[in-house]
């Protein structure tokens, strides 16, 4: 159960603002879902990358980790070759992966980790690693709650203008080589998005309050937006006149509902 100073992660904001309802199932009551082999192999592999990331960020060896995963030595070797301006430790930086930050907004501590945070007098930048291939839409990724909570966070715990932040998503997987999508910030985009965060919050208030004390559920999603034929809990939403497997509690999260993979 939520309660006061309860971390909420851009994965949370991001389920809550597309079904509130998921969100209850999912964090509140703490339903699963299958996830299929492909699935747990490609979040085994994400996983093993950003440990491979993080081993030579703290200039740690890595062979171990890669020598029988030819694929993974394959991206590795092809980031460190592409992404030689951040992956080259400058002098007078602060470097750091698996960087953890927290701020507390109106009673909720928003949690972001970054896969690598480089600092230096005049900038700070945010980096992360996507295993996933490149999208072709910018704006989507702009708008993602990851880019917003990352920045946002940062400009909040931090000195810097916020001019001087930016956050680069690195797509490992790219062809022919690993490439980026660098997102810079302003006042406008900070302002934009402490506004959304409040209203949001305020409704996570008091539909945790409904739900608390009169045992309502959280809103659901309109069904015309699409989200519920391919959720899980159709069944359980009646969204669906199939009985399909659903509201299973012995299984893992959705792969969607979870979080960015974090070592
Ligand atoms: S079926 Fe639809 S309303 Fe129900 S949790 Fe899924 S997305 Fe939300």
């Amino acid at each position: 159960m939520l309660s006061s100073l309860t971390p909420l992660s851009q994965g949370q904001l991001k389920l809550l603002e597309t079904c509130p309802r998921k969100f209850q199932h999912v964090y509140l009551e703490q339903l699963g879902t299958p996830v299929s082999p492909e699935q747990q192999e490609r979040l085994a592999w994400g996983s093993r990358f950003h440990l491979v990331m993080q081993q030579r960020e703290l200039g740690l060896p890595v062979e171990s980790l890669v020598e029988e995963d030819a694929q993974l030595q394959h991206w590795v070797t092809a980031l460190v070759n592409t992404a030689t301006d951040v992956l080259t430790p400058a002098p007078q930086t602060f470097r750091e992966s698996e960087h953890c930050r927290t701020l507390n907004f109106q009673g909720y501590l928003l949690t972001v980790i970054y896969d690598l945070l480089i600092e230096d007098e005049t900038s700070a930048q945010i980096l992360d690693w996507k295993t996933y291939p490149l999208p072709k839409n910018k704006t989507w990724l702009a708008k993602d709650w990851q880019t917003r909570l990352y920045l946002y966070v940062l400009a909040e715990t931090s000195d810097y203008l916020l001019e001087q932040i930016s956050m680069a998503y690195w797509f490992v997987k790219s062809q022919p080589q690993p490439q980026s999508i660098k997102f810079t910030y302003s006042n406008a985009q900070h302002e934009k998005t402490r506004q959304v965060l409040t209203r949001l919050l305020k409704k996570l208030d008091r539909w945790m309050d409904d739900y608390c004390k009169k045992g309502t559920p959280f809103p659901q999603v309109s069904e015309e937006k699409g989200h519920c034929t391919d959720c899980n809990f159709a069944f359980r939403c009646q969204r669906t006149s199939e009985t399909i497997m659903s509201d299973r509690t012995d299984l893992l999260p959705n792969l969607a509902d979870i979080q960015e993979v974090s070592i």
